[in-house]
């Protein structure tokens, strides 16, 4: 006897094993000729394995008979070549264990079909549903790729914190660590202001937690080559969307001796990857995104492996958009930041396709970005993709001494506060570069699910931390 999964189970080549399977019941259905059957599903799979569990069993009238949604089981017996065709095997059943029972009065996940919203109240139980199962598989293949293609490239992969005193320059707003005494925090004297004493707090300084682990990437880049972080990140950004979460995944590669081109090829490369592998390791779950959540799921990354992303320079797209004849909600012109409207446009109407945004003006972009030699551009990427909008956010950083001191004066920025990443231009600087993925927003993507919140187990969002 073998403890097997159910997907395991459900493969034709499994005809003939004595098996063990362990899961939770889906539903019970009872036949005239005195046997049940029992849908199984243990998260292995998006399909069911179907066990056929006789009269003769000798806890069948009494347990067998009574199992019902969310009862969790352990079954024995033979796999067998099913007739029907939906299914390539079944289970004859010779001992089916009871764990533990779910009342159908209270249990909420029954047949019926739920909403994303009811879902989101009971995270603790979506996972079994089809949808939030082949979310969590999915999520997985795209970690799993994300390895193995930096890995495979002979990037390290390498930890940044999460509590830092740094603020990677305005990524978003910040959640501060602390161990002061909200109702009472120690303070300056008056004549000092009766500012909040940080001194006495647990880091002696104000801290956060992190909004990019981009700067401390860069100090290993600096060092070891090519390099990736994969992390939790925060944003305390009270925004409610659809596409951002206070708590959300991010990886960002960061790699020496790389250029804007580089990056660039080498996040479209990136992105592929990750395509081409969920299409290949989540076959059965991305058909069921497809037929249930967005009929253009698969044909989409199809699509986009096999052609290469539009790349349009920030001065153009402003062109492109002025020239549209399109009323958008916040004028275009050159030097605003576009918005979400404007981003559509581009990839949805204009491209139909992953479009790369680069050369940014100086202004609206962070103090680490590259300045181009036209003085008034720097050298920012942002991958736009349809639905979702930003991707992916990176450039070549800013490697030489002079230039990145000057900006960061201009953006009211302490040079001192910073000593520790103006020294990796001062000693053996390079020119390199990086970016930002978002994971959610990819498995958003890849999946078709309309909201961020429903594509990580536990949103955090403002006024929403539950679970
Ligand atoms: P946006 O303009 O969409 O708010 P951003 O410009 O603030 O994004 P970056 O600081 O460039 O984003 O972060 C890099 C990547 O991290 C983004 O391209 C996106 O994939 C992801 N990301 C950023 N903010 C969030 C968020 N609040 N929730 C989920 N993912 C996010
Ligand atoms: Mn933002």
């Amino acid at each position: 006897m073998e403890k097997i999964s159910v997907a395991e189970a459900r493969q034709a080549a499994a005809v003939g094993r004595e098996v063990r399977i362990q899961g939770w019941i889906r539903t019970r259905r009872d036949s005239k000729g005195g046997f049940s059957f029992l849908e199984l599903n243990d998260g292995s799979c998006q399909g069911n394995v179907q066990v056929i569990a006789d009269a003769t069993l000798p806890n069948y009238e009494e347990t067998i008979k009574h199992l019902g949604a969310g009862y969790s089981v352990t079954v024995e017996g033979l796999v067998k070549a099913s007739p029907a065709k939906e299914q390539a095997t079944e289970i004859a059943a010779t001992r089916v264990e009871l764990h533990g029972t779910a009342d159908p009065e209270t249990y909420p996940l029954q047949k019926k079909q739920h909403s994303f919203e009811f879902l989101r109240t009971i995270a603790h139980l979506r996972p079994r549903t089809n949808t939030f199962g082949a979310i969590a598989r999915v999520r997985n293949c795209v970690s799993r790729s994300i390895h193995n293609f930096f890995q495979e490239q002979g990037f390290l992969y390498v930890h940044t914190p999460i509590i830092t005193s740094s603020d990677c320059e305005g990524a978003g707003a910040m959640f501060r660590v602390s161990t002061l005494d909200p109702e009472k925090p120690p303070r300056l004297p008056a004549d000092q202001g009766g500012k909040i004493d940080y001194k006495q707090d647990f880091f002696e300084r104000p801290t956060y937690l992190t909004v990019s682990g981009q700067l401390q990437g860069e100090t290993a880049a600096c060092a070891l080559g090519k390099i990736y972080t994969f992390g939790p990140t925060f944003r305390a950004e009270n925004s409610n969307t659809t596409r951002h979460l206070a708590e959300f995944w991010m990886v960002e590669p960061e790699m020496a001796f790389f250029d804007l081109n580089d990056n660039m090829a080498l996040a479209e490369a990136f992105l592929k990857r990750i395509f081409s592998d969920v299409l290949k390791d989540c076959a059965e779950d991305m058909a069921f995104f497809n037929l249930r959540i967005d009929k253009t799921v698969i044909e989409t990354l199809q699509k986009i492996i096999a052609a290469d992303f539009v790349r349009c320079t920030y001065t153009e797209a402003v062109d492109i958009l002025l020239a549209s004849g399109k009323k958008f909600e916040f004028p275009v012109s050159w030097g605003c930041d576009l918005q979400a409207e404007h981003e559509r446009y581009l990839t949805e109407e204009k491209f139909n396709a992953p479009t790369i945004l680069y050369d940014y003006p100086r202004t609206l972009k962070p103090f680490y970005m590259r300045v181009n030699d036209d003085g008034r551009t720097v050298r920012a990427m942002d991958i736009l993709v349809p639905k979702v909008g930003e991707i992916i956010g990176g450039s070549q950083r800013e490697e030489r001494l002079d230039v990145l001191e000057q900006r960061m004066q201009e953006q009211g920025l302490d040079p001192a506060h910073y000593a520790w990443y103006v020294d990796l231009r001062r000693y053996g600087t390079v020119p390199h570069a990086g970016f930002g993925l978002g994971l959610e927003r990819v498995v958003q993507f890849v999946t078709g699910m309309t909201n961020i919140r429903d594509v990580i187990p536990f949103p955090r969002t403002p006024g929403n931390a539950e679970f």
